[in-house]
């Protein structure tokens, strides 16, 4: 009888948390309660899929895996995401509470490290869009992308108000102007859903938890240098850098990442103003603060600082979840003794767990776990290419436009009979979607399906129209080619975080030299791919029309869409354009403020255009 009474309130128990009506704060509160140190520390700890397997998920109780950077060989089929999501997921389901794991993955525009995966511009150039629906159903197309390979989270959407484009993670970011990024931030509704303000909220299993990224200053370092010393008052560090938060708390992201910047010296992942008082404190964030990979071993005061340091510092800041404890096994039994001599308080740790449980059961994670192979048909199908192909066409802004008004060079004609196209970056898909693509830094060659702007003017083009291309046409070569006209594509090299920093900003020689030898020879439209403006001021004249296209992602026939004319430019920079490196940082509101284009510009063809 005895036991039968203990398995019943056993059984009961467990039904508390197991049961879906339940609320939500009742479920953390009777799972909570249950969890021994070993299990709530588990729930802390985000590892690399490359050191995770079912087993060391389960013997360790972890709470998250990621596949941080990229995607590898073996997993380049939706199906083959969804095995892997779940064989880790089947280790996390055997442990004692089953408590679910969560896998993330950094799908910053689309699901960029899943080959054939639809692949948008990058924020950069969505901020040109001021489109806040678009980046909405953006957002929803990343959702069921991720969720077709098994994913629901992902790290994104990044916040930064890039301030200087010297740094590497400028296209990372929506705008150099607070109020466009706020804005911008409705693309969590997207990847969400809609629910109630101020709390996490995923709407179901078509959705994914997002992370707004990273708090806070990471766009304000010092001449652009990534994850550098961000030097303001708080008054300026809160309007510039913080209010974007504002907006994703509000909406109800369920994450936010630690920057690896510091503010006025001190590191962000060791920052518990910042995190504690007043992210959780006055801005009311409810979900889990998440550290950035490797994050927190890179407290570097006091001077003789080691790992344990790092655990006491960032935990005691309000860090609940740590991307790539550095060692898994010394991250835990770090914890477990600064728990238990007191260092680390049992409620903070409380307080970490219950931001992670909150986060799992509101996003549904327990009651659907495994992956929903019905979802598969979602990925990179027609419809979401047309989503992007529609962002692409918004992104794009028209800086010049013939010698004057009257002049105009674009549109670009059909019918024309000859059409050069030169350029380093006219025929390549790598260079198109930049750094995050498939890789961590992404790549020149054609690293995923997609089409290129060469394909996408063969294809605009009259039957009878010939396409020359020569990726870098030596001088002479234009003048004999008899072309009506050129279409030269030049840019940056791919990048991503601080192997992107530049101080001088110019446009690269190989790409520099085609404007120069191609340019005085046959009109010239310049279509620039780039994660930032360039230094164009010297080059300027030689082009006749100059368009900045960005990073726009896998779909090229959204530039063809305009530039030849069958729909208008509506983008807007949503960044100052400088003369020289000299003048910056330059912003939009600055008092000395003297640029090529300002904030906000972008010329019209005031064509009769179809409705975008
Ligand atoms: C970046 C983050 C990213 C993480 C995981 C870090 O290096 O700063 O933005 O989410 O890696 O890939």
């Amino acid at each position: 009888v005895a036991l039968t009474l203990f398995s019943a309130r056993f059984v009961h128990a467990a039904e508390i948390y197991m049961d879906h009506k339940i609320p939500v704060e009742l479920r953390v509160k009777a799972l909570l309660s249950r969890m021994t140190l070993v299990e709530k520390i588990g729930q802390m700890m985000q590892i690399e899929r490359s050191v995770a397997n079912a087993s060391v998920i389960r013997k360790f109780r972890i709470g998250s895996v990621l596949s941080a950077g990229g995607s590898t060989p073996e997993v380049n089929k939706p199906e083959a995401w969804q095995e892997m999501v779940d064989s880790f997921q089947s280790g996390a389901l055997r442990t004692r509470l089953k408590i679910p794991m969560l896998y993330g993955i950094d799908a910053v525009h689309g699901h960029n490290a899943a080959y054939g995966a639809t692949i948008f511009p990058h924020n950069i150039g969505l901020g040109c869009t001021r489109d806040r629906e678009l980046v909405k159903r953006i957002g929803a197309v990343t959702a069921l992308e991720l969720r077709a390979t098994g994913i629901p989270y992902t790290f994104a959407p990044c916040v930064a108000v890039c301030r200087d484009p010297r740094w590497g993670r400028c296209y990372e970011s929506f705008s150099e102007d607070p109020s466009l990024v706020r804005k911008m931030t409705d693309v969590i509704y997207g990847l969400q859903g809609v629910g109630p303000p101020g709390l996490p909220f995923v709407a179901g299993r078509s959705k994914v938890a997002a992370c707004a990224k990273h708090y806070v200053g990471d766009g304000g370092t010092r001449k652009g240098i990534n994850a550098n010393n961000t030097i303001l008052s708080f008054e300026d560090l809160v309007k510039i850098h913080m209010v974007p938060y504002f907006d994703a708390i509000a909406k109800g992201v369920s994450t936010i990442m630690i920057s690896y910047s510091s503010w006025n010296g001190v590191k962000m992942h060791a920052n518990r103003f910042l995190i504690t008082d007043v992210l959780k404190g006055k801005l009311r964030f409810k979900g889990f603060v998440i550290s950035d990979y490797q994050g927190i071993d890179q407290i570097t005061t006091p001077p003789d600082a080691n790992y344990t340091y790092s655990v006491l510092a960032s935990i005691n800041a309000g860090i609940d979840m740590v991307m790539v404890p550095m060692d898994y096994k010394g991250f835990l039994s770090n914890l477990t003794s600064l728990v238990n001599s007191g260092f680390v308080p049992m409620k903070r740790i409380d307080d970490a767990v219950r931001r992670i449980l909150r986060v799992k059961f509101s996003m549904g994670l327990f009651e659907h776990p495994l992956a929903e192979r019905s979802y598969l048909h979602h990925f990179g199908v027609q419809g979401n290419k047309d989503v992007a192909r529609e962002a692409v066409r918004k992104s794009l802004v028209l800086l010049k436009n013939g010698k004057d008004k009257s002049q105009p060079f674009l549109p670009l004609s059909k019918k024309a009979t000859k059409i050069l196209v030169a350029g380093t970056h006219a025929d390549s898909i790598g260079l198109q979607c930049g750094g995050w693509t498939i890789s961590w830094q992404g790549s020149p060659n054609d690293t995923t399906k997609g089409t290129t702007i060469l394909h996408a003017i063969k294809t605009a083009v009259s039957k009878p129209t010939r396409v020359l291309h020569k990726a870098s046409p030596e001088r002479g070569y234009a003048a004999r080619s008899k072309a009506d006209f050129a279409v030269v594509v030049v840019g940056e090299p791919p990048y991503a975080e601080g192997r992107g920093d530049n101080q001088n900003l110019t446009i690269p020689a190989e790409g520099l030299r085609t404007i120069k030898n191609v340019c005085p020879e046959v009109k010239c439209l310049v279509i620039l791919i780039s994660g930032r403006p360039l230094v164009v001021q010297p080059y300027l004249h030689l082009m006749e029309a100059f368009v900045a296209a960005w990073l726009p992602g896998t779909q090229g026939k959204g530039i063809t869409d305009v530039i030849f004319g069958d729909y208008e430019f509506v983008g807007k920079l949503s960044r100052t354009w400088f003369r020289s490196v000299d003048q910056l940082p330059m912003n939009v509101g600055d008092a000395e403020y003297d640029p090529l284009f300002p904030f906000g510009y972008g010329l019209r063809m005031d064509i009769k255009h179809k409705t975008p």
